[in-house]
């Protein structure tokens, strides 16, 4: 497999448009284990990173990677606005899977000159994200050639079709993004983490199914998309790291 992908993309450290559709026809028929076995086995995306929340369903793409790529550095944004569940759930799984976590905090001169109260998410909720984890996760991934996502199409309507790799539209640099799970459905979901025994995050049973920082998440309600109480009451959807191919698709994170 691995020559095959050799075979199809370009050499390079950075991909293109016609990299990511090539690779998404090539493993079309592989599911998302064997396609991370392929494309870890010999570095084929080359130097990689895990982009993780420890948000609800997490650990199965943390699972699913670590499990070919033990060594794959795991990205957390320490926004410092987490809910203590998670930073919990992320030290609960980092132990168990023995990730290899990398915790990415704002620039601190930063904060103190934009976000000294620590209440720009109230008035500015793009500033607030910009600072917390735009910026951090630029510096961290800008030495990277791809990033390793949880989305699933099935997230919300705007998701729906979410390729598996895909470049990323942040930055210049031709970076690619894999979405292991972009076609795996909350019932597969379910079965992955009953059938490896993974933790659960523990605000998922209390109406939480996407959950980012505590002040801009608040439970969804039955018929809501999965992604509904995130930035709820606000004109945004996303944080700024994953940019939308069209209005109104939003992002993992
Ligand atoms: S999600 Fe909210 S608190 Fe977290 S960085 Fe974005 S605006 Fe700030």
């Amino acid at each position: 497999m691995a020559s095959r992908v050799r075979d199809v993309i370009d050499t390079g450290p950075r991909f293109t448009q016609g990299d990511a559709i090539r690779l998404n026809n090539l493993f079309r028929g592989n599911d998302a284990a064997e396609m991370l076995a392929a494309v870890t086995a010999d570095r084929l995306v080359g130097e990689a990173a895990i982009v993780s929340s420890f948000g609800a369903e997490s650990a199965v793409l943390l699972h699913l990677v670590t499990r070919v790529a033990p060594a794959m550095p795991v990205l957390f944004l320490d926004t410092g606005k987490h809910f203590p569940e998670t930073i919990a759930y992320r030290d609960l799984l980092a132990e168990r899977l023995k990730l290899n976590l990398v915790n990415l905090a704002p620039d601190p001169e930063e904060i103190a000159a934009r976000d000294e109260t620590g209440l720009r998410w109230s008035y500015d909720p793009d500033g607030c994200c910009e600072l917390r984890k735009v910026k951090p996760l630029a510096r961290a991934v800008a030495g990277l050639d791809a990033t390793f996502t949880g989305r699933k199409g099935f997230q919300s309507a705007t998701r729906t079709g979410l390729p598996r790799f895909e470049i990323d539209t942040t930055d210049a640099e031709g970076r690619l993004k894999v979405n292991p799970l972009a076609n795996w459905t909350k019932a597969e979901l379910d079965a992955y983490f009953e059938a490896h025994d993974l933790p659960r995050h523990p605000l998922e049973a209390d109406g939480y199914p996407s959950i980012g920082c505590a002040p801009c998440t608040s439970k969804v309600l039955p018929g809501e998309d999965p992604r509904a109480g995130r930035w709820r009451g606000w004109d945004k959807v996303e944080c700024g790291i994953h940019v939308p191919e069209k209005p109104g698709e939003e992002p993992a994170f």
